[in-house]
C-alpha cells in the first residue's frame, strides 16, 4: 500500500526529515504491507511548534465549543463514511477479526460525536459561580484547555485509542500531537487525511508516526508540551512519569492489567462460558482490561473447566478477513514470542495446561497462538500475576467469597474485574470490594464511551471516557474579585 510515508504536520503532508521509513507487517502472513514515515527530532520540533502556535494564537481554543463540535461531528461522519476501508486496514495492521474491527471504528466515530456534544455543553458551563462565605468577594471557577497535548497510543485498538484521546482533547480546546504505535500506524494516518478533508485548522492535530523509543522521549520531555496522555505498558508509563517530572507536566496514564473474574456456584454455566471466553479471547487477549485470571467456585470448577476446554478448542482461528474467524494472529513477532515464552514458563513449571499452548497446526506463517487455558495456577506464579496480553487464561478454584475477593485484590494492577452470580446483592458487594477502576457484573468487557475508564494502582492515573475524559484536558482557573469599597484592613485602616 502506498501513501503512508508522510507525517501530518501543520496541516501538510511532510516527508520525514531523514527520509526514513519503517515497515508495517500483516501479522497473518508476515508480509510487508506499507512503509511508514519514521519521524526524527526535527519533525518532532516542527510538530510541537505547529501545535504550540495553533494553541497560542487561539486558532482552536478561542472557537466556541459549538464551533469545535462542528469539526468533531464532521470527523465522526467521515469515519463512518470510511467504515469498511478503516476496518480492513485495522485487520491488515493488527490482525483482529473484521467484525471486531468494525466495532472499533464505529466506537471511534461515536466517541467523536460524544465529545462534540460535551464541547457544546462547555459553552454553558465554562464558568461556574462559587459561593463564598465573605460577601465582599465573588469568585468563578473557569475551565480552560490544558494547552498542547501529546497522545501516545498502543497497537491493540489503533483508531479507537486515538479517538479516546484526540476527541476529548479537541473538544476541550487543546491542540495536539498524536503518536500511534509503530505496529499499527495506518488508521492514524487516515485520521490525518480526515482532518485535512474536513479542513481542521492547520496545526490543531499533528500526526507523528515513528519509533517510540526514539521520538517518545523527545515528546514527553519537550518543554512546549503541556500534557502527555499515554496508553501502553507499565514500564513505558513509568519512563513517561519520570520524564514528565522535569517540567511537572500534566499526565494521564492508562497502563496494563491482570483482571480477575469471580464466578460463583449459582452462575448459569453457559453464560459463564460466553463471558469468560469473551473476556480473554476477544482481540486475541490483547486487551488491557482482559479478565485473564478466573476464580471459579469449587462446586462448579470441574464442570465449567470442561465446558471452557471444549469451547476454546472450537474457536475458529485464521486471517481476520475470513468469515467466522474469532481469533486472528497476535500483532507482531515480539508479542508472539512474549506470549509463547509466558506459556512455556507455565508448562516448564508444571502448571496444568488444559488446552492450547502453541501455534495451531497448519499455520506456518503468521503470529497465531491457540486459545490457551491453564488450571490450578499457583497464586505466586507469573501466569497468575503478570500481564501476558495474549489468548491465555489462568484459572483457580475458590471456596468462599472472602477468599475470592482477597485473591483478586492481591495484584499490583487494578484496572478491571468481573463477578458472576444470580445473587445480585452478592455481585454488588464484590464489585464494591474489588480494588479496580472498572467492574463488570454478569458480563466482562462491554465498554461505553459515557462511562469512566481507568485503573487503580499500577494500572494508571486518571480516567478517560465520559465527562472524566474531558476533564483530562481541562485546567480549572479560579478568578476571585474583591467588590467592596472599604480597605481590606491588613495595612490601611
Ligand atoms: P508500549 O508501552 O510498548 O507502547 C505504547 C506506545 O508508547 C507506542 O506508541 C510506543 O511507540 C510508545 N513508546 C514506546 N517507548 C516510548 C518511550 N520511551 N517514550 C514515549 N513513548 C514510547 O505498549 P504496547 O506494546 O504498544 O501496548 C501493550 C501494553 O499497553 C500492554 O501492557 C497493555 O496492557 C497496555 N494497554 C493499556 C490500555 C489501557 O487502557 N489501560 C489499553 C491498551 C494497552
Amino acid at each position: 500500500m502506498q501513501g503512508y510515508d508522510k507525517l501530518f504536520i501543520n496541516g501538510q503532508w511532510t516527508a520525514p526529515s531523514h527520509n526514513k521509513t519503517f515497515e508495517s507487517i500483516d501479522p497473518s502472513n508476515e508480509t510487508v504491507i506499507a512503509h511508514i514515515a519514521a519521524a526524527g527530532q526535527p519533525d518532532v520540533e516542527l510538530a510541537v511548534q505547529a501545535a504550540r502556535q495553533a494553541f497560542d494564537h487561539g486558532i482552536w481554543s478561542t472557537l466556541t465549543g459549538k464551533q469545535r463540535a462542528t469539526y468533531l461531528h464532521a470527523i465522526a461522519t467521515e469515519i463512518r463514511n470510511n467504515l469498511k476501508h478503516l476496518a480492513t486496514l485495522e485487520v491488515l495492521d493488527n490482525g483482529k477479526p473484521y467484525p471486531e474491527a468494525e466495532w472499533d471504528i464505529n466506537d471511534a466515530a461515536d466517541c467523536f460525536d460524544f465529545y462534540a456534544d460535551l464541547a457544546e455543553k462547555l459553552d454553558q458551563n465554562t464558568e461556574q459561580d462559587i459561593a463564598l462565605p465573605d460577601a465582599r468577594f465573588s469568585s468563578v471557577a473557569r475551565k480552560e484547555p490544558v494547552g498542547v497535548a501529546c497522545a501516545i497510543i498502543p497497537w491493540n485498538y489503533p483508531l479507537l485509542m486515538a479517538a479516546w484521546k484526540v476527541a476529548p482533547a479537541l473538544a476541550a480546546g487543546c491542540t495536539l500531537i498524536l503518536k500511534p504505535a509503530e505496529a499499527t500506524s495506518l488508521t492514524a494516518i487516515e485520521l490525518g487525511r480526515i482532518a485535512e478533508k474536513i479542513q481542521l485548522p492547520a496545526g490543531v492535530l499533528n500526526i507523528l508516526t515513528g519509533i517510540g523509543s526514539e521520538i517518545g522521549p523527545l515528546l514527553t520531555e519537550h518543554p512546549d508540551i503541556d500534557k502527555v496522555a499515554f496508553t501502553g505498558s507499565v514500564p513505558v508509563g513509568k519512563d513517561i512519569m519520570r520524564s514528565a517530572a522535569q517540567q511537572v507536566k500534566n499526565i494521564s496514564l492508562e497502563l496494563g492489567g491482570k483482571s480477575s473474574f469471580i464466578v460463583f456456584e449459582d452462575s448459569d454455566l453457559e453464560a459463564a462460558v460466553e463471558w469468560i471466553m469473551f473476556g480473554i479471547f476477544w482481540n486475541q487477549g490483547q486487551v488491557c482490561s482482559a479478565t485473564s485470571r478466573v476464580l471459579i467456585h469449587e462446586d462448579i470448577y470441574d464442570a465449567l473447566l470442561s465446558r471452557l476446554k471444549t469451547e476454546a478448542q472450537n474457536i475458529k482461528i485464521g486471517n481476520g478477513l475470513e468469515a467466522d474467524v474469532k481469533l486472528g494472529p497476535l500483532v507482531n513477532q515480539k508479542q508472539y514470542n512474549h506470549v509463547l515464552n509466558a506459556i512455556q514458563r507455565g508448562i516448564d513449571d508444571g502448571v496444568p495446561l488444559i488446552t492450547g499452548g502453541k501455534c495451531p497446526d497448519g499455520f506456518e506463517k503468521g503470529y497465531f497462538v491457540e486459545p490457551t487455558i491453564f488450571a490450578d495456577v499457583p497464586e505466586n506464579h507469573p501466569l497468575w500475576n503478570e500481564e501476558i496480553f495474549g489468548p491465555v487464561v489462568s484459572i483457580r478454584p475458590f471456596k468462599t467469597e472472602k477468599e475470592a475477593v482477597e485473591s483478586a485484590n492481591r495484584s499490583i494492577f487494578g484496572l478491571a474485574g468481573a463477578v458472576m452470580s444470580k445473587d445480585i446483592a452478592r455481585c454488588n458487594r464484590v464489585a464494591r470490594a474489588l480494588r479496580a477502576g472498572i467492574l463488570w457484573i454478569n458480563c466482562s468487557q462491554p465498554t461505553f464511551t459515557q462511562a469512566p475508564w481507568g485503573g487503580y494502582k499500577q494500572s494508571g492515573i486518571g480516567r478517560e471516557l465520559g465527562e472524566w475524559g474531558l476533564e483530562n484536558y481541562l485546567e480549572v482557573k479560579q478568578i476571585t474579585s474583591y467588590n467592596a469599597s472599604e480597605p481590606w484592613g491588613w495595612y490601611l485602616k
